[in-house]
């Protein structure tokens, strides 16, 4: 028996995690889609009074069913629906990537699937091979759209327990066109059978004018979930609070699997108070919207391969050898990340000057690669 003793399935594996590299090496970091624009002095005060308050009942357990920030949450995505959300139809955790964990934890499992599609979050996978939940993948097409009819027969053919959709896709940045949503759940359910349908819009609030999110189809489809995160557009990923919206028997049932108070004091009340600044946190969004069209518009003009974006971030292409290319421009401080089908890379939209620095150091790494090649 090798030491420790882990699972057989787990063993030789490394974890999850883009390469980290310190802000000396790499000043402009645009590979893990964070928002670069940090809170204000006035949101910055106001979590740390939120904090000092919460700090003086520590000594308590927070409250399991985190009430508040539940209703506060509502509120927030009432805005994207004209049926509106209740608190009863929320739950949140420690960061998406927790709440969607908590639905295969009580959703998956042995004897049960889960389903996505590639190029897609990497993590999908991995919830599934943690909860024992047999993993299944079906394909996009060339541009990185779903074939609605064959994605469809798949989810019908093998029922899965879980289906996972981002929309915009990572690291892909393709939204879903609305009739997807309605189709899946439909091929989802029936027969005595309903699986769910996880709608990931951990980038929703960058989607482009006109399309809607999928929380306006809850009221059409019980087995809907859509995820949320503060973690991109919200400029609070260190925060690690993370959300969806379902039908309340979804959420009952994911209390059941919950790790007692899982979301601490400290965590509620700074979520609290970061959702007071939200005008102020989504402010930059449309800034960052209108940068990806650019960066769009600039790789395309360089002669490459761009997917379509309506997230944060552009998958872009391709190249022969992609790690050289990724290497060069880390040689000139600029981080992205090498992700997604060989031969692309995927960088995250950051301020116009670190977009700047990002493309002189691209044409410069292009150029000599192609020197090497030549040579
Ligand atoms: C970044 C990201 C998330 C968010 O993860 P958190 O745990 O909320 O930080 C979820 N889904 C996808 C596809 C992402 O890229």
């Amino acid at each position: 028996m090798t030491f420790p003793p882990l699972r057989e399935e787990l063993r030789g594996l490394q974890p999850y995690g883009a390469p980290q590299v310190s802000t000396e090496q790499a000043p402009v970091q645009l590979n893990t889609n964070e928002n670069p624009y940090g809170p204000s002095a006035a949101c910055i005060a106001d979590i740390a009074t939120a904090v000092a308050e919460a700090a003086t009942t520590l000594n308590r357990y927070p409250d399991r069913e985190h009430v508040a920030l539940r209703t506060a949450l509502a509120a927030y995505l009432s805005r994207d629906t004209p049926r509106g959300v209740v608190p009863e139809q929320v739950w949140a955790a420690n960061g998406s990537n927790e709440v969607m964990l908590q639905l295969l934890q009580a959703f998956g499992g042995p004897g049960r699937s889960a389903l996505s599609f590639a190029p897609t979050y990497s993590m999908y996978p991995e919830y599934a091979r943690d909860t024992s939940t047999a993993w299944v993948q079906g394909r996009r097409a060339d541009d990185f759209s779903l074939d609605l009819d064959a994605a469809a027969a798949l989810v019908r053919e093998q029922r899965p327990s879980v289906v996972l959709l981002p929309s915009p896709n990572n690291p892909t940045g393709t939204a879903l066109p609305p009739e997807a949503v309605g189709r899946l759940c439909e091929a989802a359910s029936g027969d005595g059978w309903d699986g769910l349908v996880v709608v990931d819009e951990a980038y929703g609030e960058f989607r482009r004018a006109g399309v809607p999110s999928a929380l306006e189809l809850l009221p059409q489809h019980r087995n809907l979930v859509v995820t949320r995160t503060m973690s991109k557009a919200f400029a609070a990923a260190g925060l690690r609070l993370g959300y969806l919206a379902a039908d309340p028997a979804i959420c009952d049932a994911i209390r059941v699997v919950r790790l007692p108070y899982h979301l601490s004091a400290v965590t509620q009340a700074a979520a609290l108070a970061a959702l007071r600044h939200a005008e102020e946190l989504l402010g930059r969004v449309d800034e960052l919207r209108a940068e990806r069209d650019e960066t769009v518009s600039w790789l395309r003009a360089q002669g490459l391969r761009v997917a379509d974006s309506d997230a944060n971030f552009v998958l872009f292409g391709t190249f022969a050898d992609r790690h050289a290319v990724w290497q060069r421009l880390l040689d000139r401080g600029v981080l992205v990340r090498e992700v997604g089908p060989e031969g692309w890379l995927r960088v995250s939209v950051g301020t116009a000057d670190e977009m700047q620095t990002f493309k002189q150091a691209l044409t410069q790494a292009m150029a000599e690669v192609m020197e090497e090649d030549a040579s």
